[in-house]
């Protein structure tokens, strides 16, 4: 009898990785996917060592390891050049946790991902966007736009934070829930040369001044860093993930030179030399209960930005993506020991696991989205005693050596 199929929607960061997961484990996956051909988008992402420990259990976290520089310390700057406080502790997690943090380009990383799919025989059909689902009581249907169908025993929803899985979840348990909503900040992020004045690697580096946050961090290859701009607006700026155009990049570049002329060095020099930036809003979405990452008739489930869905403030969206793989993947009981009993799978018994894996990771996401919000609300004020607050708060922060290394402990130790 053929294994149990596995429909996972969405080939970003978490559906290629849980499908690895899931083929080792004896079930059959196919990813399908919205875009028509995954390519050049986003900037970059920082990996830490939970999401690292998940992509070595693939042999993947070599991918960004032995490429890029680990990041070596973690410091805070006002606009002005004052130290406001920082932390070597990056320099000993590989050390501590068995993995360093690394900074990718979100493009390396999805396209290396997806070749690991389609080299293990995993399907990847690219073009592929999901409009409906239909479950029974012999398995699930995912149907695409263009009337395309799929089956399956289950389904998971790795489609990010617009997710129309999510939307068709939710549907089961009687609720419509609205578009993703606009926090009122934007990010710009880019790419540049690494000032000549950076003679070592500089760790992760934020920068705070009026009305706006820049952070930078090393990526492949060690010659370039990526940054990030995070302001407030009034204008929405749905995230296309796409590079600026040539025309679009000079006059962008111009703006952010007249509005970062008062910070220190190197920010002007890297706004000045940067080669990409994108531009996106920052969007959000109410958080679900766990009962609710799970399809009323139990064949569907959230996992990754589908379920929570984070600003970027902590960088965890695409390490908790990762923790969620690797919890649902040994969750799920082993169809190569004879653990499960095909077709098309007890219904209940999945349930009653998607329901586990929920009621596991709800708590834990729940509690990094709230902060992430909260950090970004912070890190972004305007007038000069907000500013003055917000970089006394943040040296004093650094001060509580304990709560830092508390802190960074709780994060990283998991999810194994
Ligand atoms: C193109 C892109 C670029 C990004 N760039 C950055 C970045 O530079 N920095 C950053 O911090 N975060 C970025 N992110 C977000 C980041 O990747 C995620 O927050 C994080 O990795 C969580 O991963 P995920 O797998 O849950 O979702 P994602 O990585 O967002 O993946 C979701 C996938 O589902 C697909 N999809 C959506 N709807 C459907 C549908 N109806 N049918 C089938 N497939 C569907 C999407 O095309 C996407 O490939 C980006 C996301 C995308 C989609």
């Amino acid at each position: 009898m053929p294994p149990p199929r596995v429909l996972i929607i969405g080939c970003g960061v978490a559906g290629p990785v849980v499908a690895l997961l899931l083929q080792r484990k004896g079930y059959s996956p196919i990813v399908l996917e919205k875009v028509r051909e995954l390519g050049d988008a986003g900037s970059s992402l920082m990996l830490m060592p939970n999401g690292l420990k998940v992509l070595s259990l693939l042999g993947l976290s070599s991918f960004a390891t032995e490429s890029t520089p680990h990041l070596a310390c973690l410091r805070d700057i006002s606009s002005d050049g004052t130290e406001l406080g920082g932390s070597k502790l990056p320099a000993i997690w590989k050390e501590r946790y068995g993995q360093p943090a690394c900074g990718v380009k979100r493009t390396a990383l999805n396209l290396a991902l997806k070749d690991r799919c389609l080299a293990a025989g995993i399907p990847v059909l690219e073009g592929w966007n999901l409009q409906n689902i239909i479950e029974s009581g012999n398995g699930v249907t995912a149907i695409a736009k263009d009337g395309r169908k799929e089956e399956g025993s289950f389904l998971i929803g790795c489609d990010g934070i617009r997710s129309m899985t999510r939307s068709l979840v939710l549907r089961t348990h009687g609720i419509d829930e609205e578009e993703a909503t606009f926090t009122g900040l934007t990010q710009a992020a880019g790419t540049s040369a690494i000032p000549e004045s950076w003679n070592s690697n500089p760790g992760m580096l934020n920068w705070y001044g009026p009305s706006a946050h820049f952070i930078t961090f090393p990526v492949f290859p060690s010659t370039t860093t990526s940054w990030a701009i995070t302001e407030r607006s009034s204008i929405e700026e749905v995230e296309t993930w796409q590079q600026m155009s040539p025309d679009q990049l000079a006059a962008y570049k111009k703006k952010l030179t007249e509005q970062f002329k008062g910070w220190c060095e190197p920010i002007p020099e890297l706004i000045k030399s940067a080669t990409r930036i994108i531009k996106y809003g920052l969007y959000d979405r109410p958080q679900l209960e766990p009962r609710q990452w799970v399809s009323e008739q139990g064949r569907c489930v959230l996992i990754g930005d589908a379920a929570h869905p984070t600003s970027p403030h902590l960088g965890q969206g695409a390490n908790q993506a990762l923790e969620d793989c690797y919890h649902l993947a040994k969750m799920l009981p082993n169809v190569e020991r004879g653990e499960v009993q095909h077709p098309s799978l007890n219904v209940q018994k999945l349930k009653l696991v998607l329901l586990e894996f929920a009621e596991k990771r709800q708590p834990r996401t729940a509690v990094l989205v709230k902060g992430a919000r909260a950090h970004g609300e912070k890190r972004v004020v305007d007038d000069e005693e907000a500013c003055q607050v917000r970089d006394e708060v943040l040296r004093s922060g650094w001060e509580d050596v304990e709560g830092v290394e508390a802190k960074w402990e709780g994060l990283l130790k998991e999810p194994f």
